[in-house]
């Protein structure tokens, strides 16, 4: 399969997914994000963008004992912003928080969540295909969980030297360590 044919049959699998399905999901990924007990560190969410989990369920409990960023599209790059009541709307018509952009190493990021399209059992990711995440974390040096519905899985993703691995990926059955 090529990744857009990937792509599209993944879709087909969480299109039809009912919104309490979708909800219990991004409740049962806030349990699990939650069960690392994160303090003190600098953590990269994203605002969900079409069938894409959403990880707003987490966000207030990492938030009240981590420093949040979100993602700020600019042209062909991304940057992370710390989380402000102050945002825009960029790229995709998804809110972004105003301030300063920085790049993952500036940002000095312990954490990244990154949505996807499929994963691997190795933790391989495909993500839209413009490779926004993949130039985002070229070298940045944080832990990176993906998180997936597990209908997202498949068997061995076609990766190119640029994509950036993830380190596990949290589905609300499983999580996957690379
Ligand atoms: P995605 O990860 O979003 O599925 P791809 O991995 O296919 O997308 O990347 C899409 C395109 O983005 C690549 O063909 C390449 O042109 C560009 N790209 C991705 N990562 C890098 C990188 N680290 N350096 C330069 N170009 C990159
Ligand atoms: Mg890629």
């Amino acid at each position: 399969m090529t990744k857009r044919e990937l792509r599209a049959a993944i879709k087909a699998r969480i299109v039809p997914m009912s919104r309490g399905r979708r909800e219990e999901s991004a409740r049962k990924i806030a349990e699990k994000l939650a069960a690392f007990g994160w303090k003190g560190k600098r953590i990269m969410l994203y605002r969900a963008l079409g069938d894409e989990l959403d990880v707003s369920p987490a966000a207030g409990a990492l938030a009240a004992d981590n420093e949040v960023f979100y993602p700020a599209v600019d042209g062909e790059d991304m940057f992370a912003v710390a989380d402000s009541e102050d945002t825009e709307t960029g790229a995709f018509g998804i809110a972004q928080p105003v301030g300063e952009r920085l790049n993952a190493a500036d940002a000095r990021l312990d954490i990244c969540v990154v949505p996807l399209r499929a994963f691997d059992a190795s933790c391989a990711r495909l993500g839209r295909g413009k490779g926004y995440y993949d130039r985002f974390l070229r070298g940045a040096d944080c832990f990176k969980v993906g998180v997936a519905y597990d209908e997202q899985q498949t068997d061995g993703l076609p990766t190119e030297p640029h994509d950036v691995p993830l380190d596990i990926v949290v589905t609300p059955t499983e999580i996957y360590r690379r």
